[in-house]
């Protein structure tokens, strides 16, 4: 901080004036008065004093209007005027209506202004209404408020305290209310409030805290959760079309409900429950909804015929897609040899159209892993393969007994997905040889075969060069891959054919392929359609069932509901188990998913708003209860 003196003269008075200049690169600057009622507008004097306080000839005493016409000013500062300092003051006070600025301290050492202010506000009883100006007593109330630059600012309130002179009102004596101005009981001012709810409902209570610290909002975390607890529900619309779906508490273990408005795709409510009742209990309560989206589950769609039985139900296409890509999941786990024959034809397509690199020298120094490494592996494979027989074996036997998938789940301690994703499966899943990870070297694969088709075959020097690209891993890593990439060579392959997953000797896993299955050829990568390609002229049943897929999402991309029954009676006949079991569980909720391939509804912005509740979940560490993240999600800025 910088002091300077400032004076101001004029023909006919003339004052003294002491000007802390706060921060030179801002123009925050505080005008401190010793004497008299004149005010420089900070701005001006921002640009004036650097200049002149450099001047020999300054003195104290300065002609500040005199100098201020010298100054270049900016358009919009061309209307100066002088008030006193109290009036300009006045102005940065929440209610200037009803406020009336008295006077002021500063407490350099605290960095704390302190603002005396009385209340001027015409006062009617809260109880009868009635206007009173009968005094009974006056006390302090203080209040704090948004900071000035960098000085916390306090507010002594000079409150009243009045008569109730209505005859038969039961309150005699009351307190002023200040609505504009602070909450009854509080001890901070409501602007101040809604900075520091804003802090809450964006971070929550300790990162808003922290932030607000930063701002100069000192509070506690345990005071911006309360803020937000408190924050006011905004009013209620009138959704029309609505969109349901479920959230996870704890995946697996409990699952809430979120409600959005399909037309604003605004939050307008999170139930802590997946269940029919508070779906059925909230719809009642909300009759003007005419449109529901939602996934497959039954639960739901109970609920929902309960609490609107005039709504149109509509499932969401996303998870018709979803469900269609785990039936041809649990399809492919069973076409194990017709995945891994489309990987070794792929590799040699791939090769055809990438070109292979000759070879360089082998090099054979490098030790292989020990024999005792590879025994601890295989033995490690073996538990985690019994362990999922074991798994699909107590699925299937519990299933077989009658019992629910959700008690299911709850027993084995698995989520009610991988539940599903088991009962799907005609067989026990067969043992998974061991990846190679490689994820460090990822990244930078690209560039190394690049480098490789360029003839830089040193991989010490490929690791340098990585690293300079920002890789931060072994050079063994590297060395690996160059190993791999050499090995390829030699065996005729292109490059390519090491980094793509497609092209793995034990070929790719079911679920991976059953994703690209379901992908637009439009966005498949140039190796996932080789493979497709491979796949599908392989097997006759394969291309069968590609082409019924197909059909099918196009069914969906074009909104073709119509043709649903259809599709339906096609793939029925079919003879692929899996999608003739996919079939013919669209029969059993036929009506809701003809819609949901009919009408433009989908459940988009709910998945975005789970998303974003997953985000906000974990930022409260997993103990924010289901009242805050309601409150964040719905009315965070
Ligand atoms: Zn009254």
């Amino acid at each position: 901080m910088h002091l300077l003196n400032v004076g101001y003269r004029c023909g006919i008075q003339s004052f003294y004036f002491r000007t802390g200049v706060t921060d030179v690169g801002s123009s925050a600057l505080l005008v401190k008065q010793v004497s008299g009622g004149i005010y420089a507008r900070a701005e001006l004097l921002y640009t004036i004093l650097p200049a002149y306080s450099q001047n020999a000839h300054c003195r104290p005493a300065w002609h500040v209007p005199r100098v201020a016409c010298r100054v270049p000013l900016p358009q919009e500062d061309a209307a100066f005027t002088l008030p006193p300092i109290l009036t300009f003051l006045g102005h940065f006070l929440p209610d200037r209506m009803t406020l009336s600025l008295q006077g002021w301290h500063l407490d350099e050492t605290a960095a704390q202004l302190t603002l005396q202010v009385t209340t001027r506000a015409r006062v009617r009883c809260p109880l009868c209404q009635t206007p009173t100006a009968r005094v009974h007593s006056r006390y302090t109330r203080t209040l704090t408020d948004l900071p000035w630059g960098s000085y916390t600012l306090r507010l002594q309130l000079h409150v009243r305290k009045f008569f109730c002179d209505h005859p038969a009102c039961a309150r005699q004596i009351f307190t002023e209310r200040l609505p504009t101005v602070a909450a009854p009981w509080a001890r901070r001012t409501l602007r101040l409030a809604e900075h520091l709810r804003a802090c809450g409902l964006a971070l929550g209570g300790e990162l808003g805290a922290r932030l607000g610290h930063r701002l100069g909002l000192r509070t506690s975390p345990d005071t911006l959760l309360r803020l937000v607890q408190d924050a006011p529900t905004p009013a209620a619309t009138a959704p029309q079309a609505l969109g349901v779906d479920e959230w996870a508490w704890r995946r697996g273990q409990r699952y809430g409900t979120i409600l959005v408005n399909l037309e604003d795709h605004q939050v307008l409510d999170l139930l802590p429950e997946r269940s029919a009742d508070l779906v059925a209990h909230w719809l009642t309560q909300h009759p003007t909804v005419t449109v529901v989206c939602r996934d497959r589950s039954a639960l739901y769609a109970e609920g929902i015929r309960r609490g609107a039985p005039h709504a149109v139900q509509v499932v969401d296409r996303f998870h018709l897609v979803k469900n269609l890509r785990e039936a041809l999941e649990a399809f492919l786990h069973d076409q194990r040899p017709a995945l891994q024959a489309a990987a070794a034809g792929t590799a040699q397509a791939l090769t055809q159209v990438a070109g292979s690199v000759a070879a360089p020298p082998m090099y054979r120094g490098r030790h292989q892993s020990s024999q005792a490494g590879q025994q601890r592996q295989a033995a490690a494979q073996q538990q985690r393969h019994a362990a999922w027989v074991a798994t699909y074996e107590a699925i299937h036997a519990l299933r077989a007994q009658g019992t629910p998938v959700t008690t299911i789940a709850a027993q084995l301690g698995i989520s009610r997905p991988t539940v599903y994703a088991y009962l799907r499966r005609t067989r026990p899943p067969s043992p998974r040889s061991p990846q190679r990870s490689g994820q460090v070297v990822r990244p930078y694969m690209t560039y190394l075969m690049q480098r490789w088709r360029e003839g830089c075959t040193d991989s010490m020097q490929l690791w340098r060069e990585t690293r300079a690209l920002g890789y931060a891993h072994s050079a063994r890593t590297v060395s690996r891959f160059i190993t791999r990439l050499r090995q390829a060579s030699a065996a005729g392959w292109a490059p390519e054919t090491q980094t793509s997953p497609y092209t793995r000797p034990q070929g790719p896993s079911a679920r991976a392929v059953s994703f690209t299955w379901v992908c637009p050829e439009a966005k498949r990568a140039q190796d996932a359609q080789l493979y497709m390609d491979q796949l599908t002229h392989a097997d006759p049943t394969l291309a069968q069932a590609y082409t019924l897929s197909q059909a099918f999402l196009a069914l969906v991309r074009e909104r073709r509901g119509a043709a649903l029954v259809a599709w339906m009676t096609e793939a029925s006949a079919s003879g692929i188990e899996a999608l003739a079991r996919f079939a013919q569980g669209l029969q059993e909720d036929l009506t809701a998913i003809t819609a949901g391939l009919t009408l433009p509804w989908s459940n988009g912005p709910v998945e975005g708003h789970i998303n974003r509740l997953k985000l906000l979940k974990r930022q409260g560490y997993g103990r924010a209860g289901v009242g805050l993240l309601r409150q964040r999600l719905i009315q965070a800025v």
